[in-house]
């Protein structure tokens, strides 16, 4: 299992597709469920987007490996089910990432950080939400950026997404070839 987290804006929805498309046969990207509205213009796959009373109707039954509330909704990681043989890739916030390493002592940890606050911001900004949550999300972003010390994680600084895939790549499989 690997995580991978890192605060808002930082690029990892972003890379994380990237890298299960260009590993498709080796690594399979878990589908997290939202609360969260779907964005102007965001794939109709990218979450399974429910209402609140389905969420929690989930966490009843047990239904999560790990969920936290992110900015007043709820975004949680289905049990998974990988194809045998498959490197499970989650793509989370630092809450859940917290809750991994808890829970899955031997998961890979991948922390993702912006090149600079300016980059991280532009990032936020051109995404489509409304600008009360911007703010909101650029506020989270800061108390998040540091903690990829904390969670004992590798940290990449995402300056491009190619390069950042490859580290990650790289990272992996040296993972996969020692355990
Ligand atoms: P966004 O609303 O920008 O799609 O996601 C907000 C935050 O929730 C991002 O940091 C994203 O990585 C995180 N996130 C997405 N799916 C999950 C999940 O299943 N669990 C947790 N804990 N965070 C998630």
């Amino acid at each position: 299992m690997v995580v991978v987290s890192g605060p808002g804006g930082v690029g990892k929805g972003t890379v994380c597709a990237e890298l299960v498309a260009r590993f498709p046969d080796w690594l399979w990207l878990s589908r997290s469920w939202t609360t969260r509205e779907r964005r102007p213009g965001e794939a109709e796959d990218a979450y399974v987007y429910v209402d609140r009373d389905t969420f929690e109707q989930a966490i009843a039954d047990g239904g999560f490996l790990e969920y936290a509330e992110f900015l007043d909704n709820y975004y949680g990681t289905p049990i998974p089910d990988p194809p045998p043989g498959m490197d499970l890739i989650l793509e989370i916030d630092v809450q859940g990432a917290r809750q991994v390493v808890q829970t899955t002592p031997d998961a890979l940890l991948i922390f993702l950080q912006a090149p600079s606050a300016e980059e991280q911001e532009a990032r936020l900004r051109r995404r489509g939400d409304p600008p009360d949550k911007v703010s909101q999300r650029l506020a989270k972003a800061a108390e998040e950026s540091n903690a990829g010390a904390e969670l004992g994680a590798h940290v990449i600084v995402n300056v491009d997404i190619g390069d950042t895939v490859e580290q990650m790549a790289a990272y992996i499989r040296s993972a996969r070839s020692t355990r």
